[in-house]
């Protein structure tokens, strides 16, 4: 195992802490961002540079911070993957392809982001079934959709940033199901009046999806083939239509990655609109509970990568403690974040959704847990021991957001490590 030092270790390079490493970095402090990536950008920039059929002002702002973030003087530590931490002891502990990594740091910066959530029903896990951003990042790395037939579902605005997306690279997107009603969708969108930027990437959005049919207030029930997919059931809870179709890419919103954080002992509050989502508490000054330790972007919140870079900024700032810095870069964090509650519920998951699920339907795809499984339990954990639901590779990643949606159980903690890495880098120890 290597030993290394820092004054802020920053964890995971998206907008949130590529913004926290430039603002600590060009505060005159030894920061190290690491990322389980081989590249910079997280979510929204990765692969950005260069690539085709990039949003110009995406393209911009990526350019923009990464060329930043290359003068600051940062270390960035790329393919390092956070596996365990210890809040007491001030260190993260990585696995990377040279083995174990501790980093010990004086402030950490947390920012690590946010996955998508899936829901299960007859058939998600059917070849041809994708995540909205998982397709996008493929596509973003060269997998070809040329004249695939591809219907979007699931609900929040990413829906109309994929369909735009793999529109642009040759997929044929055949509509856009937001199971979200009309009337959310209206009061959301006179919120936005009062933010007139965001009117106009909303709008932009709608254009680059194109002459697609968008569908408020309907969802997919089913997705049916003889081996991969061939169709796909959609229903409004009343009507009930198949549509033929190749892919379907779905996205019910985001879960953040708090894992590491609830690990090592930072509150989190969960979110009624989103149960599933465990979300990291931070003060103005985006300070968790715990001493030295901070939280930025999507683990704090779901509300864009402008709100994640304004959050980054305080927190880098912050941990620096250049409160001057924090007060003249908090107005912005502040007016975004204003945002994320009328997301929130706007996009709240109807309850329809759960009676998609079947006794049939797979719940955790790692084991083959189906839901007739699940049934008698009264817990999370129960349901774990029993039925070795949420025990597979993702350590229920996937199936633990989709599980407290369905039938209102949490996970009651977090062991290490959080994610799955070789047994020799959890024997490995100082
Ligand atoms: C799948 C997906 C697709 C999206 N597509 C779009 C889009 O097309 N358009 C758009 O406007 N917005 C999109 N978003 C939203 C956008 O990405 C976010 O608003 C923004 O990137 C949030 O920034 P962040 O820094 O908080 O998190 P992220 O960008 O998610 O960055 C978090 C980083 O932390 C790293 N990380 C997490 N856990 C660990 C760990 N244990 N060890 C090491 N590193 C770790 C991740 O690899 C990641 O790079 C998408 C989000 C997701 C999840």
């Amino acid at each position: 195992m290597t030993r290394r030092d820092c004054e802020v270790l920053v964890l995971g390079a998206g907008p949130a802490g590529i913004a926290a490493a430039c603002c600590a970095g060009e505060s005159g402090r030894q920061v190290i961002l690491t990322d389980e990536n081989p590249a910079c950008g997280g979510q929204i920039w990765r692969a950005q540079r260069g690539a085709m059929h990039t949003r110009a002002d995406v393209q911009h702002a990526a350019d923009l911070w990464l060329t930043r973030l290359g003068r600051c003087g940062a270390s960035v530590l790329s393919g390092a993957t956070a596996f365990d931490a210890d809040a007491a002891l001030h260190f993260v502990r990585f696995e990377t392809d040279r083995g174990v990594e501790e980093i010990h740091y004086s402030a950490l910066i947390l920012a690590t982001g946010a996955r998508e959530r899936l829901l299960p029903f007859p058939g998600w896990t059917r070849s041809g079934v994708y995540a909205a951003g998982g397709l996008q990042a493929l596509v973003k790395g060269g997998f070809r959709i040329d004249g695939q037939r591809i219907l979007v579902a699931g609900t929040g605005p990413l829906l109309l940033a994929a369909a735009g997306m793999l529109g642009a690279h040759g997929g044929e997107v055949l509509m856009i199901l937001e199971q979200a009603g009309w009337r959310s969708l209206t009061r959301f969108g006179l919120h936005l009046a009062g933010f007139p930027d965001k009117l106009l990437q909303a709008a932009t959005l709608m254009v680059q999806a194109g002459v697609v049919p968008y569908r408020p207030g309907w969802w997919v029930c089913e997705a049916g083939g003889n081996g991969p997919l061939e169709w796909v059931a959609i229903t409004d809870g009343k009507r009930t239509v198949r549509v033929d179709c190749d892919m379907l890419a779905l996205g019910y919103g985001l879960v953040p990655n708090s894992e590491l954080a609830r690990l090592m002992g930072c509150r989190t509050t969960g979110s009624s609109a989103a149960p599933g989502a465990h979300f990291v508490d931070v003060d103005a000054r985006q300070k968790t509970s715990l001493d030295g330790v901070f939280a930025c972007g999507e683990i704090t919140g779901i509300g864009g990568a402008e709100l994640s870079l304004a959050e980054g900024s305080v927190a880098g700032y912050a941990a620096c403690g250049h409160w001057h810095e924090v007060d003249r870069v908090a107005p912005l964090r502040n007016c975004l974040a204003r945002q994320v509650h009328a997301m929130d519920s706007a996009f709240a998951l109807r309850d329809e959704l759960r009676a998609a699920v079947t006794p049939d339907t797979l719940v955790c795809r790692c084991e083959d847990v189906p839901a007739a499984e699940l049934a008698g339990f009264g817990s999370w954990r129960e349901a774990k021991l029993g039925s070795r639901c949420g025990m597979g590779p993702c350590q229920g990643r996937t199936c633990g957001p989709a599980v407290e949606f369905v039938w209102g159980w949490s996970a009651e903690s977090v062991r290490p490590p959080i994610t799955p890495v070789r047994l020799g880098s959890m024997s490995d120890q100082p």
